[in-house]
C-alpha cells in the first residue's frame, strides 16, 4: 500500500441513492476542511445543473480511451454505457495533501480496496427498492425505460455491498449525514492519536 497518513473512503449507493447531496453537505461543514473530494473524469452526456470540474470532468469517448491505452487511469468502469474513471494525477495531487473522498460505483470501490487496502468503502443503502424509484421519479432525469432499468440495476449493486466496510441507511437524510459524518470525521480524529505517537517510542520504552 502507498506509505500516506491520510485516509481514503469510497462512498457507494445506487443511482438516485442519494450521495451527491449527502457529499455536498459533508463538503460544508467546517469539520471537512482537511478533506479533498476526487473529481472523475466522465465519457456521459453533461446533465443539466452538471459543472465542469466540479461534478466531473467531461471528455468524448475518444479522449477517454486514449487516456486509458496511456494508462493514466487508477480505475475506470462502464457504467449505464458510459466510461467514469480515477484519473491517476487527481488521487496523486489530492491525497498527497488531505484526506480523499471518491464517489464511485461498486467497481470502482472494489478496485481502490485492492490498490489501497486501508481505504474505507461506505456504501448508503436505500430502505426499499418502492423508496429508490420514488426517488428517481421525483429527480426527474430519466425516462421510465431507464428508471426500470436503473432499479435492475440497484439491485446488483446493492447485492455487492457485503464487501464495503460500512452500511449507512439512507431513510433520512440528516440520520444518515450524521452517520456518515461520524465515519468520515471521528475515524480521522481517532486514527490522531495513533499519529501523535511517534514510531520508535513503543521500542525506547520497552528498551
Ligand atoms: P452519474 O452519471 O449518475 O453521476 O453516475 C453514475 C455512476 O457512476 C454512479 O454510481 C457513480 O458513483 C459512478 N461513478 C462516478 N465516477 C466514477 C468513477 O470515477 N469510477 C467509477 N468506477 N464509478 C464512478
Amino acid at each position: 500500500m502507498p506509505e500516506n497518513l491520510h485516509k481514503l473512503f469510497v462512498i457507494s449507493s445506487p443511482s438516485g441513492g442519494g450521495k451527491t447531496s449527502l457529499i455536498n453537505k459533508l463538503f460544508e461543514d467546517s469539520r471537512s476542511s482537511n478533506f479533498e473530494k476526487s473529481i472523475s473524469d466522465t465519457s456521459r452526456q453533461k446533465r443539466e445543473g452538471d459543472i465542469e470540474g466540479k461534478d466531473y470532468y467531461f471528455l468524448s469517448e475518444k479522449d477517454f480511451k486514449e487516456k486509458i491505452q496511456k494508462d493514466e487511469y487508477v480505475e475506470y468502469a462502464t457504467v449505464f454505457q458510459n466510461f467514469y474513471g480515477t484519473s491517476k494525477e487527481e488521487v496523486k495531487t489530492k491525497f498527497k495533501n488531505s484526506n480523499l473522498v471518491l464517489e464511485l460505483d461498486w467497481q470502482g470501490a472494489y478496485s481502490l480496496k485492492k490498490i489501497y487496502d486501508d481505504a474505507k468503502l461506505i456504501f448508503l443503502v436505500p430502505p426499499s427498492l418502492k423508496d429508490l424509484k420514488k426517488r428517481l421519479i421525483k429527480r426527474n432525469l430519466d425516462s421510465p425505460e431507464t428508471i426500470e432499468k436503473r432499479l435492475s440495476e440497484a439491485k446488483k449493486e446493492i447485492s455487492k455491498s457485503e464487501r464495503y466496510d460500512f452500511l449507512v441507511l439512507n431513510d433520512d437524510f440528516d440520520k444518515a449525514f450524521e452517520d456518515l459524518s461520524q465515519i468520515l470525521f471521528e475515524s480521522i480524529l481517532l486514527s490522531d492519536f495513533n499519529s501523535r505517537v511517534p514510531k520508535d517510542l513503543i521500542k525506547r520504552l520497552v528498551e
